[in-house]
């Protein structure tokens, strides 16, 4: 089920090869970490991103080798219109061309880095000449004589119409989610395949991307595991908690993950202006009783919340609330923030939760009559998001670890009782999505350099 449905939302970039290979690598290590509590990925569609994605899938499916029929310049719009072999025109304004001009005078091929100054473009340029090349490119020359020359493909790739833009914006973002609520089989791989098979590692943070969470088994029961993960995609996030930090029940604790108590739904560090992207947390030893994981995922609820409660899904995105963290650890600290709970784009789409209760400070910077409507808004978003329909549960084992997106998910954690032989201790660590997309895109290259 799992692999029927990330073959539909996993991989556009990959969908007819790499995804089948990916998939197989996940589906492989396919566990249930509490079977009662999880089933397979809801197979109805739950979210309104998940249109039109047949058309984004296939638009983005590496491209075959396109032909230019013909190119010709409309000097007085001062666009270049390009008319595809297979169909279709394209329109590229002359001043994109000029800056974008790929010769080696304009461009560092080293960095692949544009070294043409603004104030040498002109951004009122015509042309002299545009004309396909007996290689099918397309060439350029400008009034200054200045030639530049394009590679179809390339140009295909950066046309501007909106279904262009869209499929490119989807290929370099990956910003389809798949949605889902409690009856989400957690995609699961096997620590040491991703840590040493690029196929593996690639099927990891797709699945990281696309749905939220992906539980790893098999990495060794001590330290310093989430730290070779971070290490496999790049370098991992340092904050006042250290490089890496210890969930034990501790005295005298300076957060309340430090202690034994339940943790409601949260995001971590939402007291930083940008807080963590990615969290990494590895069991190496379970409490005796209790310590049951619980994760939701924050970008679904947030969505039924705008549908279910259209006011308080306005509050939470509107009103910025301050959050604190304050204590000794990597050093000391004294942290103040503020933050929407639910932040949307220019679009509106949903892009990060920032919900911690423990950290949500005292001082609430809101005019008086703000107040209870933003406690209102607060309540309903928590209310939606602790039904047990939208819930997983899961117990971590010595050597599993969790891997998932802290822009997304809230997680929390059900108290727990640890006995002398058995004191619950997991590590964590974060990143940061900069890295890790970068580290999918080029395996995600390398994976298709190598079909
Ligand atoms: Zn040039």
């Amino acid at each position: 089920m799992w692999m029927t449905t990330f073959a539909r939302f996993g991989l556009p970039a990959l969908q007819r090869s790499a995804s089948a290979m990916a998939c197989r690598t996940l589906t492989a290590a396919c566990h249930r970490p509490q079977p009662a509590s999880l089933a397979a990925l809801p197979s109805r569609r739950t979210s309104p991103q998940h249109r039109g994605q047949h058309t984004l899938g296939s638009a983005s499916i590496p491209m075959a080798h396109h032909s230019v029929r013909h190119v010709r310049a409309l000097d007085e719009e001062r666009m270049m219109e390009v008319e595809w072999e297979c169909g279709g025109h394209s329109l590229y304004p002359f001043t994109w061309l000029r800056d974008n001009c790929q010769c080696p005078l304009c461009t560092l091929q080293s960095a692949q880095a544009r070294t043409l100054l603004l104030c040498d473009l002109d951004i009122h340029t015509g042309v002299d000449v545009v004309e396909v090349t007996n290689d099918n490119k397309v060439s350029i020359v400008w009034p200054d004589q200045h030639i530049s020359v394009f590679d179809a493909d390339w140009l295909k790739k950066r046309c501007f119409s909106p279904a262009a833009r869209r499929a490119m914006q989807e290929e370099l973002f990956l910003n389809e989610h798949h949605y889902w609520d409690s009856k989400l089989h957690i995609p699961t791989a096997d620590y040491q395949e991703v840590l040493h098979d690029d196929k593996a590692a690639l099927a990891w943070l797709l699945a990281l991307r696309r749905v939220g969470i992906v539980y790893l088994k098999g990495a060794p029961a001590v330290q310093g595991q989430v730290a070779r993960l971070a290490e496999r995609i790049g370098y991992l996030r340092l904050t006042f908690y250290g490089h890496t930090w210890q969930v034990q029940d501790k005295p005298m604790a300076n957060n309340v993950a430090y202690t034994s108590e339940k943790l409601s739904l949260h995001t971590d560090y939402p007291a930083l202006q940008f807080a963590p992207g990615v969290q990494f947390l590895h069991c190496i030893n379970q409490a005796a009783t209790g310590g049951e994981s619980e994760v939701v995922d924050g970008f679904h609820m947030a969505e039924l919340l705008r549908r279910e409660d259209p006011e308080a899904f306005q509050a939470l995105a509107s009103l910025r609330v301050d959050f604190t963290d304050t204590g000794t650890d990597y050093c000391d600290f004294m942290l103040q923030s503020k933050k929407c709970i639910i932040d949307v784009d220019e679009n509106g789409r949903v892009v990060r939760i920032n919900l911690n209760n423990a950290t949500r400070d005292s001082v609430l910077d809101l005019p008086l009559h703000q107040v209870q409507p933003f406690y209102r808004g607060l309540k309903a978003f928590y209310d939606i998001m602790n039904q047990p329909d939208n819930v997983v549960a899961y117990s971590m084992q010595p050597g599993d670890i969790v891997t998932f997106d802290n822009w997304r998910l809230l997680h929390g954690r059900r108290s727990y009782t640890s006995s002398p032989d058995r004191l619950r201790h997991l590590e964590g660590a974060y990143l940061d999505w900069d890295e890790v997309m970068s580290r999918l895109r080029i395996l995600r290259s390398a994976v298709q350099a190598g079909m």
